[in-house]
């Protein structure tokens, strides 16, 4: 298994439009250090699935024929906005696994094209993607969203985004298996005020410390990263290490 970063920001992206934050102002003089909306590509066996679909070249780094199947988090628009140009093509028709929110995405359930919404993730009941099991994991956010955790000969990665806190049934899934990559939502620096905190949609850095404690990841890598969080980060380089890190747009993680 193979999994690329495609994206690792929220919906504002880095740099965001008109900061002149020292980290915006650095991402635009650096492209390396840009960073497009959280997403990510899994590889396998030669085929290809996407998490989430919100990629800004997405319909030209994947043509027609080359995506298997997409698996959403959830119904947000940054996560599905590439759909709506995707649905319009030609081609054979691709499955897409999403939680069962009876909304979904403005019309797409109503005008879905050449994608197909039948297949339904529901909590805990796994299902496979070649030979991959998949699990469903709950997440706590505005809309309806799930994590997923991926099972392939003994080995466990997770990828949890959008989330603020992780309900106690999914910590306890993770901390009963030996999950050797956490990919975690982080938007916030730490935020004291936990009535503050409980108010936001995203993780904080706090919450990061408590999920690792309690679910001991091998590795942890952080992701829906924001312009606050990275300038933080900047800040206080030595709160990360080898096992808990910023992801980064491209970067390539093999499992
Ligand atoms: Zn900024
Ligand atoms: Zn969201
Ligand atoms: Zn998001």
């Amino acid at each position: 298994m193979k999994l690329t970063l495609l994206g690792t920001a929220g919906s504002e992206m880095v740099p965001v439009y008109g900061c002149e934050c020292s980290v915006c102002t650095q991402a635009q003089n650096e492209p390396s250090l840009r960073r497009e909306k959280a997403s990510a590509l899994l590889e396998h066996n030669g085929h290809k699935l996407l998490l989430d679909a919100n990629a800004p070249d997405l319909l030209k780094r994947f043509p027609s024929g080359s995506i298997d199947t997409i698996l959403l988090t959830h119904y947000h628009m940054d996560h599905v906005i590439s759909l709506f140009d995707l649905r319009t093509g030609k081609g054979p028709t691709i499955p897409v696994f999403s939680p069962d929110d009876p909304l979904g995405c403005d019309d797409l359930y109503k005008h879905p094209g050449c994608l197909d919404f039948s297949c339904r993730a529901k909590p805990f009941e796994p299902f496979h993607w070649q030979d991959i099991t998949i699990t469903p994991l709950p997440l706590i956010h505005s809309k309806l969203c799930l994590g997923y955790g991926f099972e392939y000969q003994g080995k466990c990665f997770a990828y949890l985004t959008d989330t603020n806190g992780l309900p106690p049934e999914t910590e306890a899934w993770l901390a009963q298996r030996n999950v050797e990559w956490m990919i975690i939502d982080c938007s916030f620096p730490p935020i004291d005020c936990e009535q503050l905190r409980l108010s936001k949609n995203h993780n904080d850095i706090n919450q990061i410390l408590d999920i690792s404690e309690r679910c001991r990841p091998a590795n942890m890598g952080l992701t829906h990263l924001s312009h606050t969080l990275l300038e933080w980060a900047h800040a206080h380089p030595d709160f990360f290490n080898q096992s808990l890190y910023l992801l980064r747009d491209n970067q390539e993680i093999k499992i």
